[in-house]
């Protein structure tokens, strides 16, 4: 990217062109609107302007990134940041990418938040439908497998001394568990897939 050829932009909130320097690296260049003040980058590749990059890239969905955004370590210290100044309720995450700050968010504060994520990159969204689709498959598939299970071993698989009674209680019970219960994944998925959040599969709740 650095050696590409770069477009000049305005102010993109108030289409002023009062860019006074902010902050700047050899490869980023932040200024700062002169009219509304908003931070942005003056100048950038063409394919961040038009938005074809964030069309074709898979760079949010590689494995090391996707590891490494649900790791349970990652985002303590925005976590801690956040929580001063956010202790609950409603959250809109805009540039969500995978979902991964509004997953660790609810799952280290549950019942604390209602949370919404939105992003133009459209890779990270449709593995979130492809996510909550696995998440509800295997929920439905360990009952139906835990239930097979008593059914061949008969009676028996009611006594303590043996696990199917508990695996079919923990299978069913898993269906339960926030954030993603099986009721809240197919709500999700159903409401992002009509874009009643926005765009058609535009936006991710959590
Ligand atoms: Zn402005």
């Amino acid at each position: 990217m650095n050696s590409e050829r770069r477009l000049h932009r305005c102010c993109p909130i108030c289409e002023g062109d009062e860019p006074r320097p902010f902050w700047s690296k050899p490869s980023l260049q932040i200024v700062r609107c002169g009219n509304c003040a908003l931070l942005y980058l003056e100048n950038i590749a063409p394919q961040f302007a038009s938005g074809q990059h964030y069309d074709s890239s898979d760079y949010h969905l590689w494995p090391d990134k996707l590891a490494s955004d649900y790791s349970p370590v990652r985002f303590e210290r925005e976590l801690r940041i956040f929580r001063e100044f956010c202790p609950g309720g409603e959250v809109l995450d805009v540039g969500c990418s995978t979902g991964a700050f509004l997953f660790q968010l609810q799952r280290r504060f549950p019942r604390t938040y209602s949370v919404t994520g939105v992003d133009v990159a459209n890779a990270p969204l449709e593995a979130v439908q492809r996510a909550r689709a696995a998440h509800v498959t295997v929920q439905r598939a360990v009952v139906a497998v835990t239930q097979e299970a008593i059914r061949v071993c008969g009676g028996r698989a009611f006594l303590k001394r043996y696990p199917l009674e508990r695996y079919a209680r923990d299978a069913r019970a898993a269906a339960l568990m926030r954030p993603w219960t099986q009721e809240i994944a197919m709500q999700q998925a159903w409401e992002a897939a009509l874009g009643f959040d926005g765009q058609p599969g535009g936006a991710a709740g959590a």
